[in-house]
């Protein structure tokens, strides 16, 4: 363990969001302590899968459009810093049916910040990507500049400059129990000690219930809040959800699905249910379902239930191919499962603890968070450092939750 036990701000979860956060803190010349229980990027959370989507128009909110911008220039200079390759513009189709929400909700966002994009019939489709098949009854939007992040070569960067900046990174210690002091700062334990700092910013991602529920507890606590919905006198209803990455070797035009021909493209087959894809970057072609997971215990061991692809989803996945990507539903090569921290509104939580000033809650999940990593890593670190962000993050705050007041 490091002798460094005082901080001006500690980061729990050193994931996507945490790493972020870590380094931008540490940027900004702030004495740092980072802990994660695992040794990101690791396969156990929601930042696995080597690789994410990343668009602009946003289908959830125009309130979103700004910050992934942002992100993206962010994303940008991370490259530039880290001397690694993490963002690829592929394009991105978004199919569904005639009225969708989601699609009206990315012409929205695209009208209202004066976005690329380009609304397209079936036949359209069908005569630009052969091998992918909308039924008639379906309408697309391509965005030109949507594409890929890799996730674990993300949150490598961050951490690497992150420590470069000074950050002391604590890696296989769990932070077992947090305590806000009345008068300010905050004191953590792990199993190696005791640390304190002025701030405390929880990125935990899936964990983040049972680690509200550890605050103001002893350690031995944590263990016996495990699954506890009332969280150190903060009640938020988030629901953990178990979801599956798949790939599959393309049975035939396998050209077709690399990704300079192939965007990110994603199904609405029935209204409200959705399958996405993108292209092949070397280890076949990705799909997965979207938030029809059902709930799961973030701490399910590797080998559990849980965390075991069955191969009945892997033929569930692959009739959605058939009917829609035939060329693509050839040999099943590999599944992953991640897990969603999913609000009832489906938008993040990014705030300040209601009761403990010093906390900064950073839930950026729902099942869509990654892309704005680099730009939240900005956002919680203004957070942690001034109570306050220059970001329009109103959609994001914990007070909408009625439960969240007690
Ligand atoms: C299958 C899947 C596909 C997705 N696709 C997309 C996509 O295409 N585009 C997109 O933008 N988003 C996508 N998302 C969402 C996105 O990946 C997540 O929102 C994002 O990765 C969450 O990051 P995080 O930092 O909150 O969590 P994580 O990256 O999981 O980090 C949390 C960290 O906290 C650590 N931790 C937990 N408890 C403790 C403790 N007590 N002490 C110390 N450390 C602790 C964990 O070990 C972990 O490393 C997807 C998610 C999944 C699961």
């Amino acid at each position: 363990m490091s002798s460094n036990t005082k901080a001006d701000v500690i980061v729990a979860g050193l994931g996507a969001h945490g790493s972020a956060t870590a380094y931008h803190l540490a940027k900004r010349g702030k004495r740092v302590i980072g802990f994660d229980q695992f040794r990101p990027p690791h396969a156990r959370g929601s930042s696995h899968g080597r690789g994410r989507v990343i668009r602009t128009a946003y289908s959830e909110g125009p309130a979103y459009v700004p910050i992934v911008q942002r992100a993206m220039q962010l994303w940008r200079e991370l490259e530039r810093e880290s001397g690694e390759s993490l963002l690829r513009i592929t394009g991105g189709i978004s199919m569904g049916p005639e009225g969708s929400p989601g699609l009206a909700g990315i012409m929205r966002s695209a009208g209202a910040y004066g976005l690329p994009h380009e609304p397209m019939t079936a036949a359209e489709i069908r005569k630009r990507w052969p091998v992918f098949r909308p039924t008639d009854g379906m309408i697309g939007v391509f965005e030109p500049d949507n594409g890929a992040l890799f996730p674990e070569k993300c949150i490598s960067a961050h951490l690497k400059l992150a420590a470069e900046a000074g950050a002391d990174l604590h890696v296989d210690e769990p932070l077992l129990s947090w305590k806000a002091s009345p008068g300010g700062g905050v004191e953590v334990r792990t199993p190696k000690g005791a640390y304190t700092a002025d701030r405390l910013v929880l990125t935990v991602g899936a964990w983040l219930p049972k680690v509200l529920g550890a605050g103001d507890l002893s350690g031995e606590a944590l263990q016996q809040a495990q699954g506890a919905q009332s969280q150190g006198g903060l009640t938020l209803p988030l629901r953990i959800e178990r979801q599956v990455l798949h790939w599959f070797e393309p049975a035939r035009n396998a050209t077709a699905f690399l990704p300079a021909n192939c965007p990110n493209n994603s199904w609405e087959f029935e209204p409200g249910r959705l399958f996405y894809c993108q292209a092949n970057f070397g280890d076949g072609f990705k799909v997965a379902f979207h938030h029809m997971g059902v709930d799961m215990d973030p701490d399910s061991p590797p080998g559990s239930a849980a965390r075991t692809v069955s191969p009945q989803e892997a033929d569930e996945m692959r009739a959605a191919l058939q009917k829609y990507i035939p060329d693509a539903a050839g040999r099943h090569i590999g599944a992953a499962v991640c897990m969603y921290t999913d609000t009832p509104d489906f938008h993040f939580i990014v705030d300040l603890h209601p009761v403990h000033k010093q906390v900064v809650i950073g839930s950026p999940c729902a099942g869509h968070g990654f892309k704005f990593a680099a730009a939240m890593g900005e956002i919680l670190a203004d957070l942690a450092l001034d109570g306050r962000t220059r970001h329009d993050i109103s959609l994001f705050n914990v007070g909408r939750f009625p439960s969240s007041k007690t």
